[in-house]
């Protein structure tokens, strides 16, 4: 099968196309067809060393497809039917050999491209917004780059569930991206001081929560955007990791909450992840979540797929086709 490969850890080039052997599955596995491969921000941290996979390897956490064998333990899934899943390596191939119980089942109103699209970031906005903070009415809530990929699908969970929503962005554009999924207020970044800007618009009381992917460049700024006891969800860090601080200033802010919570520990059992699939696939299918595909580049161009999202140059989900 035609694959990229990580053999050094390095910039974009660092992603080489070329044939692998076809995968066999396991018997408590099933081998994917992939019709469509999600682009994350996590993937140029495992390309980069920022953090450490086992080489070479087979990058990607996120994919859709249709079943074309399954292992003898398999009794869940047959060829053809459409599934999906994340949080397993190795996705940017044409085939992936798949631990069953990672697997869901797509729903035809949905489709393989959507699922590909929403499995990573709109499980990441499923349990951000309903478990790590569940967000309540009448809420103020701050969301870093409001228009990447996790950043448009926060906007519109958060404002469904009747948050008033802020959001910051670095351009125009990305800001009139933002807005259209309901954000109130958008800050752009890159210009003003944030924390300025949301005392402003928040009589100086400041958010029930902060929703921060960006990292470095925010993470202090968003603990001064907090109101007492507010929580501060860093959940990324896009722009480098958080330096190291001492928990006493959670105390002087306002006796503040900090997580810093990953996907993983939200859907480990097969179950949550199923439950939490399922309810993210109605979002879709009712038409209550939508999703922005930026754009769609075969999968032997992922190193200009990386370069894009790296250089701030994408908005919503990029695809990586096979
Ligand atoms: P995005 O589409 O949001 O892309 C990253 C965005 O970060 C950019 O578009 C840019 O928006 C902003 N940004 C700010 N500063 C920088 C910088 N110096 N370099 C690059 N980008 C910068 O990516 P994703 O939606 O895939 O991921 C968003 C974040 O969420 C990432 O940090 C990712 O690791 C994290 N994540 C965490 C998960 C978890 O469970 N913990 C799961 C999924 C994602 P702008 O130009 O508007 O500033």
């Amino acid at each position: 099968m035609k694959a990229i490969q990580i053999k050094q850890v390095g910039p974009a080039e660092m992603l080489r196309w070329g044939d692998l052997e076809d995968p066999v599955p396991a018997d408590d596995e099933v081998l994917v067809k992939h019709h469509a491969i999600g682009l994350n921000y996590i993937d140029t941290y495992h390309r980069s060393g920022l953090y450490t996979v086992p080489l070479p390897v087979v990058p990607g956490l996120e994919a859709a497809g249709e079943v074309v064998a399954a292992g003898a333990d398999v009794t869940d899934f047959r060829p053809g039917d459409l599934v999906a899943y994340t949080d397993c390596m190795g996705a940017y191939a044409e085939y992936a050999a798949v631990p069953a119980r990672r697997l869901v089942t797509v729903p035809e109103a949905v489709g393989t491209e959507a699922a590909a699209a929403a499995m990573l970031q709109g499980l990441t906005t499923h349990y951000l917004t309903e478990s790590t903070y569940p967000i309540g009415q009448g809420d103020t809530v701050l969301i870093h780059a409001a228009a990447g990929g996790v950043g448009l699908l926060l906007v519109q969970r958060a404002k469904r569930k009747g948050a008033r929503v802020i959001g910051t962005v670095s351009t125009a554009e990305k800001e009139q991206l933002a807005r259209e999924a309901g954000a109130d207020e958008v800050i752009r970044y890159t210009e003003k001081d944030f924390v300025t800007e949301v005392g402003a618009l928040t009589n100086e009381q400041g958010c029930e929560v902060v929703y921060d992917g960006v990292g470095r460049s925010t993470f202090m700024g968003s603990l001064d955007c907090l109101k007492r006891r507010g929580m501060l969800v860093s959940f990324g860090q896009s722009s480098g990791n958080v330096e190291p601080f001492t928990p006493g200033l959670l105390a002087q802010k306002g006796s503040l909450f900090l997580t810093r919570p990953v996907l993983m520990d939200y859907v480990r059992e097969p179950a949550e992840l199923r439950q939490r699939s399922e309810e993210l696939f109605a979002w879709l299918a009712k038409g209550e979540l939508s999703l922005r595909i930026d754009r769609r580049l075969p999968l032997s161009e992922a190193a200009e797929a990386h370069r894009l999202l790296e250089g701030r140059k994408t908005t919503g989900k990029v695809l990586l086709l096979p």
